[in-house]
């Protein structure tokens, strides 16, 4: 995309930080990544509004991104936009038995306040490593729960640019997936219904599922997370590993050694060495057992 054009229609508008020709491996937690022609980091749903309507009605294509921790961005990058909805939207309000949030605080952060509230419903959420919007798209969970149980209200712009409230019900809630898949939607802001708990009763709750976290987890190396989605009635992760690729490695990526559910980037892998090792991955085990196994992280991008 032509950079002269780009920044002569978003300069001196109120947009947030800008930056360009932004390497996407710096936003990453798997490191890799090709630069973006402009990445705008918003500190407001008014500059949301404004970068959004800018890229419409100029025919920019753009791409909205949390804490980038579900992600793989192709070794050529992205044409167009980037907006990072991440630490420029992060407040946090605690009420009597719920917290609203701005779409960039994290969940780690949103859980840690609820235990010092003594709020129970989000300990769960502790230790997944993306935003508030993030985990609304891919209704993340972890251990037993997941962002459909505890969130009563989102508030996002949807594709006609109007700014919406969208109840549970509304949210069409699944395995990993929510109506901000189906309809693009951008979630800007979000309410979670907690319960009047005991605080130690979730201290503990939480610091043991951290350790459980960082015992079966390579969190030591950067990834997207789980690779693959729990195919139904098996998991992914010991799949691989009782198909012998416990440690394979393709390039700068590998197969954990820690949980194989992951690959981790060892050494400035690329993406397109992520994506063989991937497909080695998925036609191993579907030769084996004959199980799909269905990419989980986002692949954006184009290649180099
Ligand atoms: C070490 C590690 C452990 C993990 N553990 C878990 C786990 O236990 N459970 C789990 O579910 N996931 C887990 N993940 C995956 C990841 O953290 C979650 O999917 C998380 O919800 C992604 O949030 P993010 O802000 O990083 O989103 P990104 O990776 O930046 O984006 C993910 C998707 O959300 C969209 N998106 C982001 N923000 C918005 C917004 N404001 N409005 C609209 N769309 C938006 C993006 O367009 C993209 O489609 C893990 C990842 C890592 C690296």
């Amino acid at each position: 995309m032509d950079r002269e054009r780009l920044i002569q229609i978003f300069k001196d508008r109120d947009v947030g930080e800008i930056l360009i020709d932004e390497p996407m491996k710096r936003h990453t937690s798997f490191k890799i990544g090709g630069p973006v022609d402009m990445m705008i980091i918003p500190r407001g749903e008014e500059q949301i509004v404004e970068a959004i309507g800018l890229c419409r009605r100029n025919n920019i294509p753009f791409y909205i991104m949390g804490n980038g921790t579900n992600l793989l961005v192709k070794d050529g990058g992205l044409r167009g936009v980037v907006i990072k909805i991440n630490e420029g939207m992060n407040d946090i309000i605690v009420h009597r038995d719920s917290i609203v949030c701005g779409a960039g605080a994290l969940l780690t952060g949103v859980s840690r306040r609820a235990m010092k509230s003594s709020l129970t419903g989000m300990e769960f959420a502790n230790g997944i490593p993306g935003t508030v919007g993030g985990a609304v798209t891919m209704n993340a969970g972890a251990y037993g729960g997941e962002m459909k149980d505890v969130i009563i209200r989102v508030r996002a712009l949807d594709r006609e640019g109007n700014i919406r409230e969208y109840s549970n019900e509304d949210m069409n809630f699944r395995y990993r997936g929510s109506r901000v898949v189906d309809e693009g939607l951008i979630v800007l802001e979000v309410e979670f219904q907690l319960k009047e708990g005991d605080y130690s009763a979730i201290k503990e709750t939480m610091e043991d599922l951290t350790f459980r976290r960082k015992s079966k987890q390579p969190l030591e190396l950067p990834s997207g997370g789980s690779t693959f989605k729990r195919p139904v009635g098996y998991y992914a992760g010991k799949l691989i590993e009782d198909s012998g690729l416990k440690g394979l490695r393709h390039g700068g990526a590998q197969v954990s050694e820690k949980h194989c559910g992951f690959v981790v980037n060892i050494d400035e892998a690329s993406c397109k060495d992520v994506l063989e090792l991937i497909s080695v991955i998925q036609k191993t085990v579907r030769d084996k057992y004959g199980v799909k196994l269905e990419r989980e992280i986002k692949l954006i991008g184009e290649d180099s």
